[in-house]
């Protein structure tokens, strides 16, 4: 694969798993290929048996998608990756790859609204069902929630739009305790914030749409496996790692690829009979984001701890909320999990009505209105009248959005135009 795992993340982000020998080209190419040639049919007929790794159709790999899945990984502390064609497909792999019809999974309730639906409504039609529980409740509370089928445990590193941290180690050892894995979106922090397996969790879902990407160019997702569950030490629960696959032969995930298995059956599996793939030019475009991504964040977090504190001192403002504001309720867990720094959102909620939140969304001059969050544009919504909009305020409160709370992604351009622009709408 490469050489680079020894570096340090703002090297693999620059310089990961890409490794050009002589003549070859310094930047990934776009590898524009559905297919690959192979000289005899044997050699094709490996490829099919899983019994060699190689390129043979892009619905399931692809060079381009191999580099960034990689760094990705790299970056994570994991042992593999693969990357989807959306942030969606990501969450949905992630947790279909381990659950069937008749199990049960348990996840926070302050999660990305979109993901909220996937788990609560669609996957529910696919005969899988889930429990949200308040992620802050104490580990008796959500240990209540399991039951005999229950496969794992599901929860968001910050959460989305709520800007929650999530207290891994606790959701860790809640799985662990009941023999299932841990996987956590960890989107809005990033591997330069926070690197979820140093914390006991298991499996890692992206949107690489967000800061990975960062410049708004491409919807993309991610699963990284961190190697570290053991499948067979619950051989029961987990028969689609352990059980022999029809489809390869009766081919036993867990044993073949050790490690490797739960992204290895996702890929061969899932990514082969579903085909969300990510295009390779879109994982060019991702690895262009990479590159610059530790440089981004560090800024993204400057600019909103600058923005949160402006927030603080404003009169039109209700509230604010941010991990980095040393009274917010989050900040002690923020300081543990992400020391350097959390991520560029901040929620508030404006003084007064509704419509008078939304006149002020209205005023902004270069802050624009998007359903975008997390590029190096700042941007603002009203979850409750936007992307959350299908959810009854019961179910807002549920995820951690109250129907006045106002999601402004703070960019990386200079802070003090932010906060001008901010200004000059409020009056
Ligand atoms: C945006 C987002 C998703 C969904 O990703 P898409 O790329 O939009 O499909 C999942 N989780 C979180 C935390 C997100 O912010």
């Amino acid at each position: 694969m490469s050489d680079t795992q020894h570096l340090h993340p703002e090297t693999i982000c620059v310089q990961g798993c890409w490794n050009p020998r002589k003549g070859e080209p310094r930047i990934v190419p776009i590898y524009q290929s559905t297919t690959f040639r192979y000289e005899t049919s044997e050699q094709m007929a490996q490829l099919f048996d899983l019994k060699e790794s190689g390129y043979f159709y892009s619905r399931l790999q692809n060079p381009n998608n191999d580099v960034v899945a990689a760094k990705i990984a790299q970056l994570e502390g994991g042992v593999g990756a693969m990357l989807t064609s959306s942030g969606q497909t990501a969450n949905f792999y992630a947790v279909f790859n381990i659950c069937e019809a008749g199990d049960h999974f348990i996840s926070s309730s302050t999660i990305y609204g979109g993901t909220f639906n996937l788990f609560g409504v669609t996957m529910k039609k696919l005969g899988i069902e889930v429990t949200f529980v308040d992620p802050d409740a104490d580990e008796a509370t959500i240990e209540a929630a399991f039951r005999p089928n229950t496969k794992l445990i599901f929860g968001e590193t910050l959460s989305n739009p709520g800007v929650h941290v999530l207290d891994i180690e606790k959701f860790a050892h809640i799985a662990h305790h009941h023999g299932v894995p841990l996987i956590v979106d960890n989107t809005f922090a990033t591997p330069i914030n926070c690197r979820p397996f140093e914390w006991g969790a298991d499996i890692v879902t992206h949107s690489t749409t967000k800061y990975m990407d960062g410049h708004a160019t491409c919807i993309g997702g991610a699963v990284v496996d961190s190697g570290n569950f053991d499948w067979e030490a619950h051989a029961d629960k987990f028969p689609g790692l352990t059980r022999p696959d029809e489809s390869y032969h009766g081919l036993i995930y867990a044993q073949a690829f050790g490690k490797m298995a739960y992204i290895t059956k996702a890929t061969v599996q899932l990514m082969r009979d579903f085909g969300s793939i990510q295009a390779p030019q879109n994982a060019f475009l991702i690895n262009l984001g990479l590159e610059t991504l530790h440089l981004r964040m560090a800024r993204h977090c400057e600019n909103a701890q600058k923005v949160a504190e402006f927030l603080r001192t404003c009169s039109k403002v209700a509230w604010v909320n941010y991990p980095g504001l040393k009274e917010d309720k989050y900040y002690a867990l923020a300081q543990k999990y992400m020391p350097n720094g959390t991520c560029g959102v901040v929620t508030f909620g404006v003084k007064g009505s509704r419509q008078e939140a939304l006149d002020f969304i209205d005023r902004l001059k270069f802050i624009a209105i998007v359903t975008h969050v997390a590029d190096v544009r700042t941007c603002i919504l009203h979850p409750a009248s936007h992307t959350h909009r299908q959810l009854s305020d019961e179910q807002l409160i549920a995820a951690g959005v109250s129907p006045d709370l106002i999601r402004l992604s703070v960019g990386i351009e200079n802070v003090d135009d932010i906060i001008a622009d901010l200004k000059q709408a409020f009056t």
